[in-house]
């Protein structure tokens, strides 16, 4: 293999990445890192991983060419199904690896932050399939808003902690978390959620997630031959763009990350140092890192996965922002069209090719697109949202 998205040298991806912690982290991140590189070059583990993949959470997905979105858009539209995986969404690629190299490393205990609750419950579910004990760190803002999801985790095992500090959301959870493992390193793995954090992990999880594009790449050829113009996902970290993009940078496939216009870390950030690295985030003119603010809780970080900001500086990929009003149309649309319900993060990415087809996306073109994962979870907020508008008219 060779290309753009290859080994990050010292963790960094150009300017961006790194290892920004605290001394009493330092020497986790590198057990972390040693244990990674040893097992991920390693046939036994790997086969082990797409294995658990394969008959726990039902990979490979499908490709699904979306027929009768195509003919409205007039371009050809193929959805990666990471929506009809086990927990709905493309997280468990990540927490299946996390947890199998928690167990490597002998290691019996797993904590995790979470936002809306999803990547909190996919690493309750990878706990209790590893028989690890688990902590997830959540903000009480979240707690409160996401109550099905605590109930979720409780009832998988986990204990939830809710954190007080800050804004009491997403980034405050991160820094508890790593707060509490500098506190418990030698018995416990921290599993971050996204392509983010201190090095190895913005690297760590692309690699858990590239079984994504990898798939999708092999399925495109196989359904249409050669490889398609345009692939496209949504970004909150960053980990569904990232693990889509992999299986595609050494094509001439142009790649588009689309992020909510309230939380567009690449598009209206600037370069800054947050939760052990350097990229791009949302922070005011001293520094202090501001909240994110979108329709999807998913897509609520203020900050976004390093390599995507080295990728957006070489021009490799771009990236794009879409409203909440247009996510909603995306919503409704993929519904009705394909019998599909998106979550609220995919439907920004959906947003996206609805707007541009025939502009920047040109008409005939031919477009994979990562449904992240299944909506079932943001019904009742879509439901809401949409009685309201309706209400205005
Ligand atoms: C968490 C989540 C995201 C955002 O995370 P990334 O790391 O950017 O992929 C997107 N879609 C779904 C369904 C999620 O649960």
């Amino acid at each position: 293999m060779s290309g753009i998205m290859d080994y990050p040298k010292n963790g960094r991806f150009g300017d961006f990445g790194g290892r920004y912690v605290p001394e009493s982290l330092h020497g986790a991140c590198v057990e972390v890192e040693r244990y990674f590189e040893k097992f991920w070059s390693d046939e036994d583990f790997k086969a082990e991983y797409i294995h658990i993949l394969q008959e726990y959470a039902g990979r490979p997905t499908p490709l699904t060419h979306a027929k009768r979105l195509s003919d409205q858009l007039s371009v050809d539209v193929f959805l990666k199904r990471e929506d009809l995986t086990h927990t709905g969404s493309h997280k468990i690629n990540n927490v299946i690896g996390q947890a199998l190299l928690t167990k490597k490393m002998g290691k019996k205990k797993i904590i995790a932050e979470t936002g809306a609750g999803q990547h909190g419950v996919a690493t309750a579910t990878a706990a209790a399939l590893f028989g690890l004990s688990c902590q997830v760190y959540m903000g009480e803002v979240d707690v409160k808003r996401q109550a099905l999801n605590v109930f979720r985790m409780q009832l998988l095992g986990a204990e939830v902690i809710p954190v007080g500090s800050g804004s009491r959301t997403l980034k405050d959870a991160v820094n508890e978390a790593m707060r509490a493992w500098v506190s418990e390193i030698e018995t416990t793995h921290y599993c971050i959620g996204s392509v983010m954090g201190p090095h190895p992990y913005p690297y760590m999880v692309r690699e858990f997630q590239r079984v994504i594009g990898e798939e999708a790449a092999t399925q495109f050829a196989n359904q249409q031959g050669g490889t398609p113009d345009f692939v496209i996902a949504c970004i909150g970290g960053g980990s569904n763009a990232a693990g889509t993009f992999a299986g595609f940078v050494d094509t001439k496939a142009k790649l588009i990350g689309v992020e909510p216009e309230g939380g567009a870390a690449i598009s209206r950030g600037s370069p800054g140092v947050v939760h052990g690295m350097r990229s791009n985030l949302l922070q005011d003119e001293f520094g202090q890192v501001q909240e994110a603010e979108s329709i999807s809780a998913g897509l609520d970080y203020p900050g976004v996965g390093p390599e995507h900001s080295y990728l957006a500086s070489i021009g490799r990929a771009s990236y794009k922002t879409v409203s909440d009003s247009e996510v909603l149309e995306a919503v409704t649309l993929l519904s009705q069209l394909e019998g599909i319900v998106p979550a609220l993060e995919p439907a920004h990415a959906v947003a996206y090719l609805a707007r541009e087809a025939g502009s920047e996306i040109p008409k005939d073109s031919t477009v994979v697109l990562t449904l992240s994962g299944r909506g079932d979870k943001d019904a009742e907020v879509v439901a809401s949202l949409i009685s309201a508008r309706l209400g205005k008219k």
